[in-house]
């Protein structure tokens, strides 16, 4: 199979972290027979360098125009002043909107190597961690109505939160798919019992439960789902939510594992085009030192490859191979720890590339 990928390298470690990702997808074109062709694109603050903007309008179109996105990260401390208008963080949102990547999926998952790196006990994470949070990424109160007026002499700010059944209904049938092809559950989060769009919202979720009967379905609020996810997070397979509640609990769920470097995510739309990238930023304190972990975005090619390309069997071989890294004792220094094999970004890729 032939398939074009846009490569969105980014700043900080950025370039290091995607460099091992394609090192790893070199080695999968060659032993399935596939062919990837690679264009790169300036993302952030490298483009803000160079062209004023943080993606250029060709840039976009070249996004548009792949079979997927490969993204590391954007910005840093030498942009954190730069105009609103042009922050590095602007392209992103830039991309997820004109791209329709209405679905951010990310899997959260303790891998058995790295348990005592978890901030819990192993009393509760003994039973291991895998659960997938699907957020939805276009709607809600990120892209409702906002204001800020004077009433009665005060400011008084307002933001809306706006659901239409078919933003829903579209969010929900990635949950119920994913759970098909998971662990069979889903675990729809709202807060119905205050919020008008949370009951829409569950209306919607019960309709399409009746639909996909052979998946396991329950309701659960989000103060609740927050409580959950500390005591017993093994309890959830796939969690669905609105973007807000999901941008919150999927940043709480990814610290249950203890190490940010090690996971992906999944930016989808209605068609086969996606975004991935790991779910960590930049990092420019560690950048060009050629020790971060590039677990995470090699991690978020193996869904690309999954939820793009329909390509299972070689996702499958990418998650063996990291797998096997850690069985052999390789860590990179944040996963380190006395009495295992300390290895850089490019020898880590190197060695997940070699397991292939
Ligand atoms: P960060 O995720 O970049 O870093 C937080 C901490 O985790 C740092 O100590 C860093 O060294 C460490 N870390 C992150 N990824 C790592 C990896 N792969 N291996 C080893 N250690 C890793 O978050 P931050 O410091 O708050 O943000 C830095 C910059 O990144 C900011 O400009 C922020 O706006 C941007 N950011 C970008 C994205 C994105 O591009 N999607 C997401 C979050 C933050």
């Amino acid at each position: 199979m032939v398939k074009n990928i846009t490569v969105l390298k980014g700043d900080g470690i950025g370039p290091e972290i995607v460099t091992q990702a394609i090192k790893v997808l070199d080695v999968v074109c060659e032993k399935y027979s596939h062919k990837f062709n690679y264009t790169e694109v300036d993302i952030g603050g490298c483009s803000i360098d160079k062209y004023g903007v943080p993606i250029t309008e060709e840039g976009m179109a070249k996004c548009k125009a792949a079979d997927s996105v490969l993204l590391g990260a954007v910005g840093g401390p030498k942009w954190d002043n730069v105009a609103p208008s042009v922050r590095p963080e602007k392209a992103l949102l830039a991309v997820r909107s004109e791209l329709g990547l209405f679905a951010n999926l990310r899997p959260t998952k303790l891998f058995s190597q790295l348990a005592d790196a978890s901030p819990l006990k192993p009393s509760i994470v003994g039973n291991g961690i895998d659960l997938m949070i699907v957020r939805e990424l276009t709607g809600g109160i990120y892209f409702g109505k906002r204001r800020t007026e004077t009433v009665d002499g005060e400011k008084v700010a307002t933001d809306e939160m706006t659901y239409s059944e078919h933003e829903i209904e579209r969010i929900g049938r990635v949950a119920f798919e994913s759970a098909r092809k998971r662990g069979g559950r889903v675990a729809s989060v709202d807060k119905a019992n205050v919020l008008d769009s949370s009951r829409l919202w569950r209306a919607v979720m019960h309709k399409l439960a009746e639909e996909y009967s052979d998946v396991e379905y329950s309701d659960i609020l989000v103060d609740n789902t927050a409580m959950q996810l500390i005591k017993n997070p093994s309890q959830f397979d796939v969690i669905v939510t609105e973007n807000m509640f999901g941008d919150i609990l999927s940043d709480e769920a990814s610290m249950l594992t203890g190490s940010i470097g090690m996971m992906p995510s999944a930016s989808l739309s209605e068609g086969t085009l996606g975004m991935y990238e790991p779910i960590h930023g930049s990092a420019p304190d560690i950048a060009g030192m050629d020790i971060a972990n590039p677990i995470g975005t090699i991690m978020s090619a193996a869904m690309m490859l999954r939820y793009s390309f329909d390509m299972a069997e070689e996702a499958d071989a990418i998650e063996r191979a990291v797998n096997k890294a850690l069985d052999d004792g390789y860590r990179t220094a944040d996963i380190y720890k006395d009495g295992f094999k300390k290895v850089g970004c490019s020898e880590m890729g190197t060695i997940i590339a070699s397991n292939i």
